[in-house]
């Protein structure tokens, strides 16, 4: 009868317990999907995680990443619509309390707040364009580098396995209906968050 060496049976075992802990969460002690990462503040694991954010007070993962992207966007534009109201408002001589001083000092106030909030919104806003465009996680991106890094000392390239076409990353966050696209409750088109495409699929 054929037998295996017993070398080449220990290293399959060896792979084997090696894979199984990649998709098994240390903390939690369960199966961990592809793309899903533990919060050390949620105290979960959390499928297709981008970042715990601080200011909403909750993880942004799959489920709520296009809500989150909509409220970047829509403070960005509230932002810069109140920075050019103040501006306006400021250089508009007729108004009779536009001459005030204490006004002044406020308009010139509200103005630096309104405008550095619009240049650090439009920056979120830029990275997270950036990440929808490519298919990726702020956490994916910084693994990207270490990859990046260990290919091409191993003398190969990396490409992030995720990232499809420009239009099929875009539809897969917000949805392939583009009259919706900039509706934050449209999520029809997110399935069960455990498996996603890669370029292989189609090849
Ligand atoms: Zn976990
Ligand atoms: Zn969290």
């Amino acid at each position: 009868m054929f037998q295996l060496p017993m070398s080449l049976i220990l290293k399959t075992v060896r792979h084997l317990i090696k894979n199984s802990r990649k998709m098994r969460c240390d903390k939690c002690s369960t199966y961990k999907p592809p793309r899903a990462h533990h919060c050390r503040v949620c105290r979960r694991c959390v499928l297709r995680m981008d970042h715990h954010c601080l200011w909403i007070n909750n993880c942004v993962g799959y489920w709520n990443y296009k809500a989150f992207f909509m409220l970047v966007l829509y403070a960005t534009l509230g932002c810069l619509y109140s920075t050019v109201m103040i501006i306006y408002c400021a250089s508009y001589k007729d108004l009779e309390y536009s001459g005030s001083g204490g006004l002044k000092v406020f308009y010139v106030m509200s103005g630096l707040m309104m405008a550095s909030l619009s240049i650090m919104l439009g920056t979120l806003l830029g990275w997270h364009v950036y990440l929808i465009i490519h298919n990726m996680t702020t956490i994916e991106y910084y693994e990207g580098i270490r990859a990046s890094w260990l290919a091409r000392k191993s003398g190969q390239s990396y490409r992030h396995p995720y990232n499809l076409s420009f239009y099929k990353n875009i539809i897969s966050v917000l949805g392939p209906n583009m009259p919706k696209w900039l509706w934050p409750t449209a999520v029809s088109h997110l399935k069960d968050g455990l498996i996603f495409p890669t370029p292989r699929d189609n090849s």
